[in-house]
């Protein structure tokens, strides 16, 4: 059986979510929002396998993109993803959390355009009202991690581990 094929089973058994993830998968045609692709989210520096057509990853993915990502971009510009989805071998090779928000597609690594500073992007985060689980600003990185969620908590990590900024 092709992948194709899989896929076609995967529609017919799965409703909604299979629909969505015939839309999303290797074909194309994900909408992904304005300014994002799938593929975006695939990005791995380790040299290991790390797409999916988890039809339950790829509905978190299009949720952290029309949730939060591109709320970011349209008040900040360029957003650039670092690390997006991570299979279970990928999030143990760069030391990620077991429970990291990354395995299911509900978290990325972003770093923002050039002049833009990261800690004024969390605090409107915040002030904003927007809709988030974490945001946490790592000082010893260029990039910050936003996930999907209703917490809304902002960490700051240094040297010394992390400070809760805002617990919700
Ligand atoms: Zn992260």
């Amino acid at each position: 059986m092709d992948n194709r094929t899989m896929l076609v089973i995967v529609v017919g058994g799965a409703g909604l979510l299979g629909l969505v993830a015939a839309a999303a998968g290797k074909s194309g045609l994900f909408s992904g929002g304005k300014n994002f692709s799938l593929s975006e989210f695939f990005v791995t520096d380790t040299g290991l396998d790390n797409d999916t057509d988890d039809p339950k990853v790829l509905a978190n993915i299009q949720a952290l993109i029309d949730g939060v990502l591109q709320p970011i971009r349209d008040q900040w510009g360029k957003v650039t993803i670092t690390s997006g989805y991570r299979s279970a071998e990928v999030n143990e090779a760069v030391g990620g959390a077991s429970t990291s928000q990354h395995l299911t597609g509900s978290a990325a690594d972003i770093v923002m355009a050039a002049g833009v500073d990261r800690m004024a992007v969390v605090e409107w985060m915040h002030a904003s009202g927007l809709q988030f689980g974490q945001a946490i600003y790592y000082e010893d990185t260029n990039h910050l991690h936003v996930s999907t969620g209703t917490k809304r908590e902002v960490l700051y990590k240094d040297a010394s581990g992390y400070r809760t900024v805002y617990s919700g």
